[in-house]
């Protein structure tokens, strides 16, 4: 019997070096600042340490969701510029423009909300955004003009300083991609005669950062290619030069042998067909494990791949090891890095008819994160 450090059933290795490494590729690759987006926990991997990684990567801005995410960055240390860009109705932004937090703004009862939130002494940076076809938040074209020149009267007078016009795109098609980007353009080129030229612009996430070199205008908003995950179904992460830094896996907490025809799980949807061992993986989907992977999801013990059999229920599943000499306290890996013999995310996304960001960003808080570098 082995098992996991300290006994463990579950954990998630991150691995921060491989963040690290990321950033860095990515910002030869898209010879472009990164902003690098550590929101919903890092997608699971523990924002702070994320954010830091990233920074030592040579990212020099960090992105998230909301403010609370920004403020709870600041608290465990983040120093660097951060901006937050999905706001509640009526948000106050006093002790998010304390903390130096950086808005996105993406209509002019926002705007006037952060230019309030300003002190004396120290204007709020905002960056504008701008809806070029996603259908979400963004400031819409036919406002541009109003909001652009109360921008503009707002940095006269020292309430905000514009750091960038933004955008983001829908990855539907590269034409589709494209069309936003003029759409963009036309948006820069308005706050310009409004008197606006922020230093920076930014539209492009992963999937355009690496496939669509004129999305890049030098700065890049980058999440899921940082943690090492492909956004692409017909290309790897090596094929991207990029390693995963998250190795989930636990710890076979139980093994029997049984013979033909014995059910597995709830509901029996799976029966063995011959004498067989059955081995019990101690996560499930209270982890984040996805109950629609049932039956499919690939897991690998002792080198070796096997199935998830029957139903994935709250805490754990079983897997049909056949013959294997699988014992209690063996490693159970369900995915990690594949160029090291691991499932990768991307498997256990494509089991659950899912992406691999939701797998990531769905590990539960039972599960440890134990942050490794390799
Ligand atoms: C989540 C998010 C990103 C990062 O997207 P990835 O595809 O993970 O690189 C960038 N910009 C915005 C506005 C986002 O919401």
């Amino acid at each position: 019997m082995s098992g996991l450090p300290g006994g463990a059933l579950r954990e998630a290795l991150v691995d921060v070096g491989a963040i690290e490494d990321n950033v860095r590729h990515l910002r030869r690759l898209t010879e472009s600042e990164v902003i690098a987006v550590v929101k919903a926990d890092g997608y699971g991997h523990g924002a702070v340490r994320s954010a830091a990684a990233a920074l030592a990567g040579g990212a020099t801005r960090i992105g998230v969701s909301d403010t609370t995410e920004a403020l709870a960055l600041r608290r465990g240390g983040i120093d660097a510029p951060i901006v937050a860009w999905l706001h509640a109705p009526g948000a106050d932004f006093a002790e998010a423009a304390a903390q130096g937090i950086e808005l996105g703004i993406s209509s002019l009862d926002q705007l006037q909300r952060a230019a309030a939130a300003a002190s004396a002494d120290r204007p709020v940076a905002v960056h504008l955004k701008l809806e070029t076809g996603l259908s979400r938040n963004g400031i819409a074209p036919e406002d541009y003009r109003v909001v652009f020149a109360e921008a503009a009267r707002l940095e006269r007078i020292g309430r905000v300083r514009v750091v960038a016009l933004f955008s983001h795109l829908s990855n539907a098609s590269a034409d589709e991609d494209r069309a936003a980007l003029r759409a963009f353009e036309e948006g820069v080129g308005a706050a310009a005669s409004l008197g606006l030229a922020p230093p920076l612009r930014h539209i492009a996430a992963t999937h355009a950062a690496i496939d669509l070199p004129e999305s890049r205008l030098g700065c890049v908003r980058i999440g899921i290619g940082i943690y090492g995950l492909s956004p692409f179904d017909d290309r790897s992460s090596a094929d991207l030069g990029l390693r995963p830094a998250m190795t989930l896996r636990g710890t076979v907490a139980a093994v029997r042998r049984v013979p033909p025809g014995k059910g597995v799980s709830y509901g029996y949807d799976y029966r063995t067909e011959r004498d067989t061992t059955l081995a019990l993986v101690p996560l499930g989907y209270a982890d984040g494990v996805p109950r629609q992977a049932s039956g499919a999801g690939p897991v690998v013990i002792g080198g070796r791949r096997h199935r998830v059999a029957g139903r994935i229920a709250m805490d754990q599943f079983v897997v049909d090891v056949g013959d294997a000499p699988v014992a209690v306290g063996d490693e159970v890996v369900l995915f990690g890095d594949p160029t090291l013999g691991m499932p990768s995310a991307t498997e256990w996304a494509d089991a659950a008819a899912t992406i691999n960001y939701e797998i990531v960003t769905r590990i539960g808080p039972r599960v440890p994160r134990r942050q490794v570098t390799q």
